[in-house]
């Protein structure tokens, strides 16, 4: 028997609201992105009978896969990346047995902007923690070693970071991170190519539409805290495996009941308290808890018009949203053994090798050494993943033109493969990525505990202390698990805590 089983709940009664012949759960999950799933995971840990309820025909919402009509493979809508300092979002992992399906890399590798005569060819510069060297000295070295930034600009930076590490952490957000560099009268290239190139691939904001607290946090956490805190972590398979395979299992085992293709229309209140969910088909069921775990801009079109006008969930709608494109490449040949790098300087801002064999070769080896035409690899497709952030000008752009000046972009960092033949690409841009951390968006964001006792809510957008990323979807989950565990009489604590 499932351990969920083992330990059902047994409600006395259901609320008197409650037509018993729907009560099929203890709790109905509404949405199978992490945060949704974070819950369930949680609750169904504690011995919750639970129904998660999706409207898509799959698991992982805005980190998921399809299948690319073209090439017949499971492909991500975006390369998603955790980093060391994701404590929830590992501790998920761990849980669920997705741990073994991601790797953390050791080091990074940053391509210096392109010279501007255009003779010389770009720096690549490894990016690595000093070994035995403790926080927040272990990265000096790197920095040290971002050969295309002046003595100036990395002192400038020093300066920076050690002031944003002493400052204490930020309430107020209504200053942007725009307006703090240059009080800081940080030089323009060190805001160009290190500031911008952090907080653009972590927040996808430009650098005026980040507000200072969301910024530290992204250099606090990731950069001073810890020694493990900036490790990359990257999928080794597409990401619909993780979430609607081994995680299915993981749920189908532990009792939970996924619905798929089962979208919610609307939540039913009755005396003050949610008693159903109404599906788009008109079928009912019945529950006694509820965790909305749907997007922002789905959150409030499901909730009773009674509630929706409460200051507490009016204001949700104004939180803006930034975009996110990736650009997908096949070619007939290598372009990069490397399994990644950050392109400093350019639209393109990430690359990823997601070819089979995902550049493991080049570890160790010189960057910039170029792939041989033998390469075991080579009778394959290889297939790369650039990913832009705060795109909103690029989605304007017509995709062939964005494809043209991606591919003409790597070919100038890696010219051996200017003969590479691009066999087909395709360009995905998700309009609503990722909520912006505006300065002053902190105060718009709701707390788990809805205005309605038997509902959660639950999502990046929700109040986590984190942007929108997968660490703050799961820590959203977590927390509503825990309240509604709260409620039943069974609290358990699953928020797990930062890096020290
Ligand atoms: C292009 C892109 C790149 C990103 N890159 C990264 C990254 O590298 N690292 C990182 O940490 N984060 C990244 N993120 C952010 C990360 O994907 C999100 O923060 C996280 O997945 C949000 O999870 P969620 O559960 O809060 O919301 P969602 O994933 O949006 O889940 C909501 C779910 O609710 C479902 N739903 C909606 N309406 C209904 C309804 N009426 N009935 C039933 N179900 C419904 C939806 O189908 C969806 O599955 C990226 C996001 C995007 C879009």
């Amino acid at each position: 028997m499932a351990q969920g089983q083992q330990n059902r709940v047994d409600y006395d009664e259901c609320d008197r609201h409650v037509d018993y012949s729907l009560c099929m759960s203890d709790v109905i999950v509404i949405g199978g992105g992490l945060a949704g799933l974070a819950a369930s995971v949680a609750l169904a840990q504690a011995g919750v009978k639970v129904t998660l309820l999706e409207s898509r025909p799959r698991l992982g919402g805005r980190a998921s896969s399809f299948e690319d009509a073209a090439t017949g493979e499971l492909i991500d809508n975006c390369q998603h990346v955790a980093m060391g300092c994701c404590t929830n979002f590992r501790h998920f992992c761990r849980v669920t047995g997705l741990a073994p399906f991601f790797r953390d890399e050791e080091q990074l590798t940053f391509v210096g902007p392109p010279d501007p005569s255009g003779r010389q060819p770009p720096e690549f510069c490894r990016f690595a923690a000093t070994p035995f060297i403790s926080a927040p000295f272990h990265l000096g070295r790197a920095l040290w070693g971002l050969g295309y930034l002046s003595l100036r600009d990395k002192f400038a930076i020093a300066r920076g970071l050690f002031s944003l590490r002493m400052a204490k952490p930020l309430t107020n957000d209504r200053t942007s991170f725009a307006e703090w560099l240059g009080r800081q009268r940080q030089p323009t290239n060190a805001i160009e190519y290190f500031w911008n190139v952090v907080l653009v691939s972590a927040l996808s904001e430009s650098l005026d539409r980040i507000s200072l607290a969301a910024g530290r946090k992204v250099f606090v956490d990731g950069f001073l805290t810890n020694r493990e805190g900036w490790k990359v972590s990257l999928p080794t398979v597409p990401l619909d495996e993780l979430y609607s395979g081994t995680l299915s299992q993981w749920l189908a085992a532990h009792d939970v009941e996924v619905r798929l293709k089962t979208g919610v229309e609307r939540l039913v209140m009755d005396d003050g308290a949610i008693s159903s969910v109404e599906l788009r088909n008109g079928e009912r069921l019945a529950a006694r808890q509820f965790v909305l775990a749907v997007t922002q801009q789905r959150a409030l079109s499901l909730l009773p018009e009674s509630i929706r006008t409460t200051p507490q969930l009016a204001a949700i709608e104004r939180l803006e949203t930034a975009p996110i494109a990736s650009v997908h490449l096949w070619f007939d040949r290598p372009i990069t053994l490397l399994p990644h790098a950050v392109l400093v300087g350019r639209l393109s801002q990430w690359v990823f090798n997601r070819s089979r064999g995902e550049g493991r070769g080049a570890r160790g080896e010189n960057a910039s050494m170029p792939v041989p035409r033998s390469s075991p690899l080579a009778p394959r497709p290889f297939y790369y993943q650039v990913v832009i952030s705060n795109a909103r000008e690029m989605a304007e752009r017509p995709q062939s033109d964005v494809v043209a000046d991606v591919v003409a972009e790597l070919k100038a960092i890696w010219p051996w493969a200017a003969d590479a033949k691009l066999l087909h690409s395709r360009v995905i841009v998700e309009h609503h990525a990722v909520f912006s951390p505006l300065p002053r968006s902190e105060e718009l964001r709701p707390p788990q505990q809805s205005p309605i006792e038997n509902l959660q809510l639950a999502g990046d957008w929700t109040r986590t202390g984190w942007p929108a990323t997968m660490e703050g979807a799961v820590r959203s989950g977590f927390l509503a698990a825990e309240n509604v565990l709260t409620k039943i009489g069974r609290p358990a604590k699953w928020l797990q805590p930062d890096l020290q």
